[in-house]
């Protein structure tokens, strides 16, 4: 499937493996669901607690979806991630979230997706 974005293209991959959970064709480690997104367990944690959130639409990136999602899922969404920070009880002692976008972030899987990362003190920020 392609999308129209004003002047660019962006190419959305309907068979990309989130696309696939969302479809109901591969499991996943299901944290909370709701009309606006799906948070499930990273299949391959990086710290104690690495859940995925992900928009229930077609949008690769956050450019991406922040241009051509509604306003009601774009609120639907991040209220989702608040959501499982809270009901984890990540917001103290504290959590990251983190959105790759493209090569240079190493972005694996072309839909939209907020990693949220506890359960550790996670270190500075980036691995230099
Ligand atoms: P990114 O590099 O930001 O695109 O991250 C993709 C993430 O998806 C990685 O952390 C993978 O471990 C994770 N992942 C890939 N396939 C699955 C899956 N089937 N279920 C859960 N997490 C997955």
């Amino acid at each position: 499937m392609e999308k129209e974005r004003g002047s660019k293209l962006m190419i959305y991959d309907s068979e990309n493996i989130f696309a696939k959970i969302l479809r109901g064709e591969i499991a996943c480690d299901k944290v909370y669901e709701d009309d606006f997104a799906l948070a499930f367990n990273d299949i391959n944690p990086q710290a104690p607690i690495h859940i995925l959130v992900i928009p229930k639409g077609d949008y690769v990136s956050m450019a991406d979806f922040t241009a051509s999602a509604p306003a009601e899922l774009i609120a639907g969404f991040f209220r989702a991630v608040g959501h499982v920070a809270r009901a984890l009880e990540l917001e103290q002692p504290g959590y990251r979230i983190l959105a790759n976008s493209g090569a240079n972030a190493h972005q694996e899987v072309p839909h939209l997706h907020i990693h949220i990362f506890g359960g550790k003190k996670l270190g500075p920020m980036l691995v230099r």
